[in-house]
């Protein structure tokens, strides 16, 4: 297997010599190509914290972080704004999508960035939204979608540049429970059928029983790791028994 993400001993530490606070404490763990892996734990765990630094938004106090076999806290400014545009996309909760853009346009907007061909544009934005559901949405600006097309054009954005992970902060957040099971449906296809690793913090066992493996974080250090070995509803309950048992999250009846 290739491990696609490695994370070793990650520390990220807030405040002063005399007191500090360490958010993140000596945390490691790697990621094989092609998994889809949920991130969960209590609130305040550091969930957040780690995304940022894997998807270089924020750099870590010690550790390193290997995506692709690059260590993205050693990047160059140009090197990482080429590693954020060609090798990760984001969906982040609250779709980030440009108002005055058509659906189209806001899928294609990556990829006019880099200046690719203009039928290599149209054929990659018209399979993601096949792949969606969204290819009747193509006119449409954002303000006429609901939530959940909205979520999936988000998705569409970030999977059009064919990255090799995809980083989804609460994706379902803001979704009800039947646009939830879509995305989510769409995101494990993606993951099966075109080897997208998929790294994803989420709150909610219904969400999270879509990924093959849990990591649970709390105050900053791995506490469990649950894998999916049977059904997803197997999977879902096993989920809901780690919360349990790392506190805070109880039983839903999302079955
Ligand atoms: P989660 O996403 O799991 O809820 P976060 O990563 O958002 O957790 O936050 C983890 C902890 O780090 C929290 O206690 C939070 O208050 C603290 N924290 C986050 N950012 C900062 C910051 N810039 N300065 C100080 N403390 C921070």
């Amino acid at each position: 297997m290739v491990k696609i993400i490695d994370v070793k001993h990650l520390t990220k530490a807030y405040g002063t010599h005399l007191n500090q606070t360490k958010v993140l404490d000596n945390l490691s763990f790697s990621v094989d190509k092609g998994e889809f892996v949920g991130i969960m734990g209590p609130s305040g765990a550091g969930k957040t914290t780690l995304m940022n630094i894997l998807s270089s938004i924020s750099l870590p106090t010690m550790g390193s972080v290997y995506i692709g076999g690059q260590d993205i806290t050693r990047l160059k400014e140009k090197e990482l704004s080429d590693f954020r545009r060609k090798k990760i996309g984001f969906i982040f909760q609250d779709f980030n999508l440009l108002d005055t853009l058509t659906t189209k346009d806001n899928i294609l907007l990556p990829l006019a960035i880099d200046k690719l061909p203009i039928e290599e544009m149209e054929n990659r934005v018209k399979r993601v939204a096949e792949l969606l559901g969204i290819s009747y949405l193509m006119d449409r600006y954002p303000d006429e979608l609901s939530v959940g097309q909205k979520q999936r054009v988000a998705a569409g954005r970030a999977m059009v540049v064919q990255p090799e992970v995809i980083f989804a902060d609460e994706p379902t957040g803001s979704l009800d429970s039947k646009s939830a099971a879509e995305l989510l449906r769409y995101l494990a296809e993606l993951n099966l059928h075109q080897e997208t690793t998929i790294l994803m913090v989420t709150h909610d066992p219904f969400t999270a029983s879509y990924c093959n493996r849990i990591l649970f974080i709390k105050d900053g250090v791995f506490f469990a790791e649950v894998v999916r070995r049977g059904s997803r509803k197997e999977f879902f309950e096993q989920v809901i028994d780690m919360q349990a048992t790392i506190g805070g999250g109880g039983r839903t009846n999302a079955f």
